[in-house]
Parts: C-alpha cells; structure tokens; sequence
C-alpha cells in the first residue's frame, strides 16, 4: 500500500477556517493519502505580539513535511506586521509561484472564453530582493536584482511545468529594451535554455504589449514566465479577466519546500457564514497532490470539482440566474464535489494529470561561459546642493586623483555633465562616473576609488555610494547616462 505524505496544513483567518475544512474532507473522501499536522498562523499569532505571524514550532513543522497546504491569513492594519507570505517566500526558499488562470465558460462568466494561462512568475528576485534606500532629501532606490542561476531556474521550471503539463508554448515577458542588463539577462537565459525543450513553442513579448496582449486575446498564450513585478501584477490581471478570482490556486515551489493556497484573501465580511467558495483552496490542493505524486487523486478531485462546476452548483460569487442550477453554501458546494468523485465533465475539458515525476533540476548545466572581468572605472554617487552640474562638473574635474578623470555626471540617470541641457530637472544626487585617464577603457584599481573617495572626503563631498564599472570580455556591462 502507498504511504501517506505528511503535510502542513494552516487553517488561516476569516473565511480560510471554512474553506480549508471543505478542502481537507473532498481529499479525505477522495483518498488522498496524507498525514496531517495542524499549525497556527496569521492574525492570533500576530496579535499574541509575533510580528512574523508564525511560531517557530510551526516552522518546524515545515522543515519537517516540506509541503504547506495554506488557507488565507488576515494581516493585521497598522505597522510592524510582516507579511507571513513573503516571509514563508523567503524562508522556505520558494523561488516559482504558478497560477493557472483557466475560463470556465459558459458556467462562470467570462470575456475570454477559451482562456487556459499559466502564470509562471519568479518569487525571489527582481525589485522583491527588498534592497531600498533613501540616498538624501530627494532620492530613495530600490534595486532590481536578477542573478544567472535564479533566471535560468525559473526558466528550466517554466518548461519543465510546459512538458509535464502537456503544453504547448511557453511565453517569456521582459522589458529589456529599457533594462538592458537585468530583464536581458532574462531574455538572455530564456533564449538559452528553451532550445532544449524542442517540442515547446517559444516566443517572446516586451511586457507591456504583451500585457496588453493577455488582456485582449489571453488565449494566443499558453505558459508565460516571468520576472517578479510583472508577473505579480499580470498574474492578478490573468485570474481577474478569467472571471474567476475566487477560484484560482496558487503553487509556490523551491527546491526543497512547496506551498500551496487560493489566491485570494481572507474575506473577514464573509467569514462565519457558510458562504465562501472553497474551489481556490482546492485548486491549490490538487496542485498539491500532483507535486506530492498523487496524481490519480488530483485527477479524481479536479474532475469531481469541473463536473460540480458544470452541473451548475454555485457558490454565491459566480452564481448567475439562467446559468447556475443551485446556490449553495461552502459546504453543500464541498459535498456536492464528494457526490461527484469518479466523475468526468462533459463540457469543460476533463483534468488528466500524468505520473511524470518532477524532474531534479539541479544536475542541469549552466549555459554560462566563464568571462574576464576587469574594472574600468566607478560611479560615485554624491549627494550635494551647491549649485549646478556645470559647477559640480568643473569642481570634482579638479578632485580627481591621478590616473582617474571624471568623464560624466548624470542626475535621476539623464546625463547633465560635460554638455547638459539646461531643463533637466536635477535633484540633490548625482552620479559621478571616474575613468582611467591614462587609456579609453583602462584598468582602474580597487586603490584607485580608495584613493578617489579619500579625496572626496578631504573635499569635504558627501559620498552616498559607489558602483563598479566593469567589462565581461571587453564589454561594458553598464548602463550609460542618457544622453551620453
Ligand atoms: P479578499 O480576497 O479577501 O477579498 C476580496 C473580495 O473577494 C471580497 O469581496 C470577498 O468577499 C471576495 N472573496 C474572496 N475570496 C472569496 C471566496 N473564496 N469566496 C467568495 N468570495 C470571496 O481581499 P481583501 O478584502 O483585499 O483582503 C482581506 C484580507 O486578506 C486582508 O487582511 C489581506 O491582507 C488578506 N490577504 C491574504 C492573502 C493570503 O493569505 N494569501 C492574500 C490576499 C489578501
């Protein structure tokens, strides 16, 4: 006899008590082989002073199934909360979110009736590192961060979910025409990789065209990827136009962890009520038994739910006169789903989940080929108000050290110095970019920036950073100011 999988199951706030209580007895009545440990999250944790919203007994538990089957949580208003997502995110290393945003036409109205999109989003990287700074009075950043390897797995995982998933193409989003290095690196790696996957389609889109795009005639796509902001965003969009926000799950999966919920939140109005559609919950469910290789359970509950769906047995958001046949509570939704185990939808296109086992990514190579790095120059970033770049300009031409010669100042990235345009709208922040003196393109020494921001600080000029600036093979991977 199989074994059960132990699961982590959190039964959340609001409306997440009810629904995740619908969700564990359709498993239970399908005979989902799974040991169950309870744990505690959200808004009693919070409240109980745990600014994280988790125990660490509850992260224990974690560490020991590796799999978390999680209902919605309320995050109390006001400062000091975390968000228990990103911190589980980040925690457990959860590194691909997928959402399949699916229509279910004509049984849940729709603009898009044969929409079928997969959202694979990166959920580590990008703007979400959470690197911010405020650099002076004016200036506050925050850096998009994507790295080689974090690319190239969300890649792999986009079409490694396309070939399991019997898919056909997979789209990448990027906006690399303005970020040319980090969404190129992107791009870069989806081009990299999608040639091993010849069965699979491959294209790709700037995102806001292809935004535009998803939101126009969704069914031209099928699995797109994409980085972090984006894909939060688009994500949100997919599930909204499908018609079905209260029906989408969701997967966050990483190497050794996954994690498994609706999309949706907590609903505090409904909460208590019997009212709340559990099928998001479920959804993320039978994502749940297909990682956890139980796929002849998640295709017994995913069609049991479609055939629910189709017999017109509606909870109260999508129910719709002329289309539903019964408006039901949470429960009597969850029962008429156990009704229907062992049946198929007529209509709707029946769920089939494979025994392809998930695949270990880890052996694959790299596609990366090892590059000389050298140094060429820095940027300082210098915060100042004495006056215009043609004076900062001429003053820190005078304080550069030997060796080094100051050959651009850019304000908020727009070049203002040698030969600015006077309109620019500058701001008290200014990057500051020294070269070699002695070649175009010359080395420049970690002694050298010492060096140059010790003579910056016996100028008395207020540094706020620096970058290095480097060539990879003899080419500069850094952004010139516009303009120069
Ligand atoms: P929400 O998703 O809880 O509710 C938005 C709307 O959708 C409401 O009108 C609600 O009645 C309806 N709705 C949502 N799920 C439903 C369901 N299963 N059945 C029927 N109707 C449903 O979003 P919100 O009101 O912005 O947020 C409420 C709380 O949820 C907040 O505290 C928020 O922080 C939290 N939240 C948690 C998660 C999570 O834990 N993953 C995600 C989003 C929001």
């Amino acid at each position: 006899m199989a074994t059960n999988t132990p699961i982590t199951v959190a039964h959340g706030d609001g409306i997440g008590p009810e629904i995740m209580e619908a969700t564990l007895h359709i498993l239970k009545e399908a005979g989902a082989r799974l040991d169950i440990e309870t744990i505690e999250i959200g808004e009693k944790v919070y409240l109980r002073g745990n600014s994280a919203g988790i125990e660490p007994s509850a992260i224990e538990s974690l560490r020991r199934t590796k799999i978390f089957l999680k209902a919605p949580i309320t995050t109390p208003q006001g400062g000091g909360f975390k968000s228990l997502n990103v911190t589980t995110r980040k925690m457990l290393g959860l590194y691909a979110n997928i959402r399949p945003c699916v229509a279910y036409h004509p049984y849940v109205d729709t603009l898009h009736p044969k929409m079928d999109v997969v959202i694979v989003r990166e959920n580590e990287e990008d703007t979400y590192a959470g690197i911010e700074h405020r650099q002076s009075r004016d200036v506050y950043q925050c850096l998009k961060l994507m790295t080689r390897p974090g690319c190239e797995r969300i890649v792999r995982y986009a079409f490694e979910y396309a070939v399991r998933n019997n898919r056909k193409k997979v789209t990448c989003f990027s906006k690399d025409n303005i970020m040319k290095l980090t969404d190129g690196l992107f791009h870069k790696v989806f081009d990299e990789i999608a040639p091993e996957y010849p069965q699979i389609e491959n294209e790709h889109w700037i995102v806001d065209i292809g935004a535009a795009k998803l939101a126009d005639t969704p069914e031209i796509f099928d699995v797109i990827v994409m980085p972090n902001l984006y894909g939060d965003i688009l994500s949100d969009v997919a599930a909204q136009i499908a018609g079905s926000v209260g029906l989408a799950g969701s997967a966050n999966i990483g190497v050794k962890y996954a994690m498994f919920e609706a999309i949706h939140g907590s609903a505090p109005r409904r909460a208590g009520q019997n009212l709340a559609n559990p099928s998001g919950l479920l959804l993320g469910a039978v994502m749940m038994l297909v990682h956890i290789d139980q796929p002849d359970i998640a295709e017994r509950v995913h069609n049991a739910w479609l055939r629910t769906v189709e017999d017109g047995i509606h909870t109260y958001d999508i129910y719709a006169e002329g289309v539903s046949t019964q408006k039901v509570g949470t429960k009597e939704f969850a029962q008429a789903v156990v009704d229907r185990l062992g049946q198929e939808p007529t209509k709707l296109k029946a769920a089939r989940y494979s025994n392809a086992p998930q695949q270990d990514l880890s052996d694959r190579k790299s596609h990366y080929v090892p590059e000389v790095k050298q140094q060429i120059g820095v940027d300082i970033f210098i915060n100042w108000t004495a006056g215009t770049a043609e004076d900062l300009g001429s003053a820190l031409s005078q304080v550069a050290i030997d060796g080094l010669k100051l050959v651009m100042i850019s304000n908020r990235g727009v070049k203002v110095w040698p030969n600015g345009f006077p309109d620019t709208l500058c701001c008290d922040a200014w990057r500051c970019r020294f070269m070699s003196s002695a070649a175009e393109n010359g080395p420049v020494t970690h002694a050298q920036v010492i060096a140059q921001l010790q003579a910056l600080l016996v100028a008395n000029y207020d540094f706020i950073k620096y970058e290095s600036l480097c060539t990879f093979d003899g080419r500069p991977d850094f952004s010139l100011g516009q303009g120069q």
